[in-house]
């Protein structure tokens, strides 16, 4: 591999003490197990260790740093900037550690950390439970959690963070520690929201709650003519919403033979997504007056299970298409945002992107700005600006129109980003300033004392404070 030499003998040293595959350019194990759910990445890794468990982990950590090889942690390898792999490195895999075990009476799950959603709410709805996932089933848990986690849950019971009791993880020096309110408590304040600076995490402690077996739910789609009015109806009902609700809207062509008429179904329309976390009756007719914005073009709606819920949305993001999506934390929902939301809506490229509006507020807010990392707290709204496209060739008009809409729409925000939509890392250091602003200081010296050398460095990364 270019400029990468390593003996032999290290390789099967490696090798000889993991319980899980240790996989190299040329095995036939190698193009799969450098693939990641984003077609646009490419990454040459000089070795990929499918970690087992805690011992295969530290092991690995010890290798980088015997080797100085760069570094990725993979998860759920669904970051949309490709972080799980690396070229000519060592990829830390742990995709394999999928296990999700439920405490019914405690109401809490020790999930691994190379879990997916799907596996977590398996598991967890066998009991009637759940904890905030995502919207999307086979994003991982660990990038999603340690981003922070915005889910259908979210308004009712916080981000995925929110409902950390703990974590387990291995530190840049292979140790392993737990971090919890009463453990390394500063650790754990960073874990939440401040992404995979800190350590390889094993292991999630999560709290649950009660949640389905059915749930009210709401999808409803209109035409864009109505779209503006759509989301100026849509602002007032989210001032309302009980926090049961969790809503989301996408302006976007979606186009879905089953769902549209033939001669809608290239048109750009509006979408409103959403969940009731409570009783179903009380759950329809809370969400009834998203449905009655406008004659909808298609209305699914209805009571289902939590677990089709949550795996609704699974089949418009498959493996391998191409990806670039991008983030604002939005000051409010404005006359004048609105208008430009639509604008960019019309002006995307690819007829299978969408510009977002995920509603934030309810149980995201009784957490102190402070108490955790995470940085989009005060937020009453996200934009999530994603590019999903097919052919490779339109790489660029993809890319330049996220990076002008994002641009332009800076003026309905204070310039913080959600960390789990980067983009692909462009301007790391001054996003990441903006986006903690003053407790990227906080995160910084965490940062000093627990990766001093920046070994983990392949994310949305925190650069270690120096005495300078
Ligand atoms: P990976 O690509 O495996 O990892 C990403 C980064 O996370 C790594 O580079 C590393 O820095 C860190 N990391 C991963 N595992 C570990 C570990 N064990 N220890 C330490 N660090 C680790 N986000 C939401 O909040 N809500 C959503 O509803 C949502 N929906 C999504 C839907 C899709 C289809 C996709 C692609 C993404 C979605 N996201 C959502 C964004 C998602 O949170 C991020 O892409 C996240 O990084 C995915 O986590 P992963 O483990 O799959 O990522």
């Amino acid at each position: 591999m270019a400029g990468v030499s390593l003996a032999d003998e290290r390789i099967e040293s490696l090798r000889a003490d993991c319980s899980g595959a240790v996989i190299e350019p040329g095995d036939p194990a190698y193009d799969d197990a450098r693939a990641v759910w984003n077609g646009m990445i490419d990454k040459r890794p000089r070795l990929i260790a499918r970690c087992q468990g805690v011992a295969d982990v530290i092991r690995a950590v010890d290798f980088v740093g015997e080797t100085d090889l760069p570094l990725a942690v993979r998860g759920g390898g669904h970051n949309v900037a490709g972080t799980a792999v690396c070229d000519d490195g060592l990829v830390i895999d742990l995709s394999e550690m999928t296990a999700v075990s439920v405490d019914p009476e405690e109401q809490t799950a020790r999930v691994q950390a190379g879990a997916t959603w799907a596996d977590v709410d398996h598991e967890t709805q066998a009991f009637g439970l759940a904890t905030p996932g995502g919207v999307v089933s086979d994003t991982g848990v660990a990038g999603l959690t340690l981003g922070g986690g915005i889910g259908h849950l979210r308004c009712k019971y916080g981000l995925t963070c929110d409902n950390l009791r703990s974590v387990d993880l291995v530190t840049a020096e292979g140790e392993f520690v737990t971090a919890s309110a009463e453990e390394n408590a500063d650790l754990f304040w960073g874990l939440r929201g401040g992404g995979g600076n800190f350590g390889i995490v094993t292991s999630f402690e999560f709290d649950l709650h009660p949640v389905g077996p059915a749930v009210a739910t709401c999808f409803v789609l209109y035409s864009a003519e109505s779209a503006e009015s759509c989301l100026r109806q849509y602002r007032e009902y989210v001032a309302d919403s009980p926090d049961e609700v969790t809503t989301l809207t996408s302006v976007g062509v979606m186009p879905d033979e089953e769902l549209f008429d033939e001669d809608v179904v290239d048109d750009l329309k509006i979408g409103f997504l959403g969940c009731h976390a409570g009783d179903p009756d009380a759950g329809e007719r809370a969400l009834a007056p998203l449905r009655e914005f406008a004659e909808p073009l298609a209305d699914v709606s209805g009571t289902m299970a939590y677990t089709d819920f949550q795996q609704i949305l699974d089949e418009d993001y498959p493996d391998g298409m191409h990806y670039y999506w991008k983030s604002l934390f939005l000051d409010g929902l404005t006359d004048s945002a609105i208008d430009r939301i639509r604008y960019w809506a019309d002006a995307a490229p690819s007829p299978l992107t969408t510009v977002d509006v995920w509603e934030l507020g309810g149980a995201i807010t009784d957490v102190g700005l402070e108490e955790s990392a995470f940085a989009g707290r005060h937020a009453p709204f996200l934009l999530g600006v994603e590019a999903n496209w097919e052919d490779p060739e339109m790489d660029e008009d993809n890319v330049e129109w996220v990076q002008d809409c994002i641009a332009d729409m800076r003026q309905f925000s204070d310039g913080s980003v959600y960390l789990n939509f980067p983009g692909f890392l462009e301007d790391n250091d001054e996003v990441m300033e903006t986006t903690f602003g003053s407790a990227y200081a906080r995160l910084s010296a965490l940062k000093a004392e627990y990766d001093p050398e920046n070994v983990f460095e392949l994310n949305q990364n925190v650069k270690p404070a120096t005495d300078e």
